[in-house]
């Protein structure tokens, strides 16, 4: 499937929640067409030869600002495929709450052809042709990673604006995800997957929902395949793995597939997918050369975490999970998108699942805006306080609190935990509200009614800025 069919599925996406609303229609034009698309062809010097290398910048909602989306390098990306991404952003932003506009960059480029040098210069360049226009700016537009981009080049992106804007005191505001030693947030890089995580437990702690998909009990043992080891699927697959006990039955990969019907180690597998750039070998578990043929596999949760467009008309029906997670940014086209439901396949949406990436990105923003990290302030007295409490305890009950108890309560809270905490409450409250819409609308599936939320919200907004 091209990417002009990935816009055309956004926006009949749109248009099936609008039914649920009372927008009228010229506004829910004005929310459904993104505001303005940057096509920029630049010139690179490298190895005695001029490149020319062309990128994209989307803003399509400035109802709030600054615009937020991230920046993918990845040959297949097109002007279509950047503006669906950024109108997901929009609607992404408003149902987790979060006071920015939608936005998406990409730079047409396999960053595998390229060194790590190289890929700075192109970065860098890049960057400048963005920041002179203000659209990378801490007010206006801020970036952060996405498929092909990593904490390094957001590291190059805020040098750049550094180095135009030196006097700017929230130079460091202008892009997020980046390295925690140079002004990101510990925690950043997990974000995306540790929401995945986060959402897929909040769904477990609703009987009526997990009953529907045709689940009997918890998280605990249930058979989860993924597609795509990156940032998002690693972290999601590790901590379902490692901390929910989940059995991670199968990873997919742009060039294999790894199976394993008792759970594969997923650092381990992980690791060799660093050294060898593939599965084939790894002795963990089975290796299946047809990769996208496994997402029809017998599963109990599915989490497309790799691209767009990969299930569509032709493999949906053979789908057997009872759940799907959608990590990656609409991995599902329109008309799979009904197929599945038809089955009685439960899907929590993109807008909601992979939201984690932006929550943990505001906080970033936050953070480098107040030029202070979170819990500096109330870490010593907080401690101080619970130090008085176990005091007080143990004078009235005449027995000592074991030490282990003692000392989480005494140590407090470090910023990582602030970080967890903050975007658990978010996932959490995030897939409440949209569930609510659900019932109380009789709205038959969770994406119609996460728009909807969405749609409601941003039309107040627009409502209040007055066009
Ligand atoms: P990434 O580049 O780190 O990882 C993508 C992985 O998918 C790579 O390992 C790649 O080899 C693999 N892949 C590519 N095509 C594949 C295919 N056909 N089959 C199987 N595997 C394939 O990217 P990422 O940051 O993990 O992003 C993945 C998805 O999550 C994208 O849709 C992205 O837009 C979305 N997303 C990312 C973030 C974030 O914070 N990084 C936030 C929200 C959404």
């Amino acid at each position: 499937m091209v990417n002009a069919d990935f816009l055309t599925s956004t926006n009949k996406l749109f248009d099936k929640a609008l039914k649920y609303t009372d927008i009228s229609p010229d506004l829910a034009k004005r929310i459904k067409v993104c505001n303005s698309t940057y096509t920029i062809n630049f010139g690179v010097k490298i190895r005695n030869e001029i490149h020319t290398f062309t990128g994209w910048r989307s803003v399509h909602s400035e109802h709030l600002e600054p615009a937020k989306g991230g920046i993918r390098y990845d040959l297949a990306s097109s002007q279509e495929e950047v503006e669906a991404l950024a109108a997901l952003m929009t609607y992404k932003c408003a149902i987790i709450e979060v006071p920015y506009g939608g936005s998406k960059g990409a730079l047409k480029i396999n960053p595998k052809d390229w060194t790590i040098p190289e890929i700075e210069k192109i970065t860098r360049r890049f960057a400048q042709e963005l920041i002179k226009r203000d659209l990378i700016n801490p007010a206006q537009n801020v970036p952060a990673p996405d498929v092909g981009t990593s904490a390094k080049e957001m590291s190059w992106i805020a040098d750049e604006y550094r180095k135009i804007f030196p006097t700017d005191i929230n130079a460091l505001a202008c892009v997020t995800g980046k390295p925690p030693e140079k002004g990101g947030l510990v925690g950043r890089s997990e974000a995306t997957g540790r929401g995945v995580q986060y959402i897929i437990k909040e769904f477990f702690r609703h009987q009526e929902d997990f009953e529907a998909a045709g689940f009997k009990g918890g998280l605990k043992g249930k058979k989860i395949a993924v597609q795509g080891l990156g940032n998002v699927g690693y972290h999601a697959a590790k901590f379902l793995h490692e901390e929910d006990e989940c059995k991670i039955v199968c990873i997919m990969e742009h060039n294999g597939a790894i199976l394993n019907s008792e759970g594969l180690n997923v650092e381990a597998a992980k690791i060799y997918q660093i050294e060898h750039g593939t599965f084939e070998g790894f002795d963990g578990g089975s290796f299946e050369k047809n990769s996208s043929e496994m997402l029809c596999m017998e599963c109990d949760i599915l989490i497309p975490a790799a691209r767009e467009n990969v299930i569509d008309s032709s493999n949906a029906e053979s789908i057997k999970a009872k759940l799907i997670v959608e990590a990656a940014n609409g991995p599902i086209t329109f008309e799979a998108d009904k197929m599945l439901n038809a089955q009685n396949i439960i899907i929590i949406p993109d807008i909601m699942a992979n939201a984690g990436g932006v929550a943990v990105s505001y906080f970033e923003w936050v953070r480098n805006l107040r030029h202070i990290r979170f819990g500096r302030l109330e870490k010593r007295r907080n401690a101080y306080q619970f130090d008085t409490l176990i005091s007080a305890i143990e004078t009235m009950t005449g027995k000592e609190m074991p030490d282990k108890f003692k000392e989480q309560f005494v140590e407090g809270a470090n910023e990582i935990d602030l970080v967890r905490s903050g975007l658990d409450d978010m996932m959490r409250e995030a897939y409440q509200k949209v569930r609510a819409a659900k019932a109380e609308n009789n709205i038959p599936d969770l994406r119609t009614a996460a728009y909807k939320v969405a749609l409601d919200r941003i039309a107040i907004s627009y409502d209040s800025i007055g066009l």
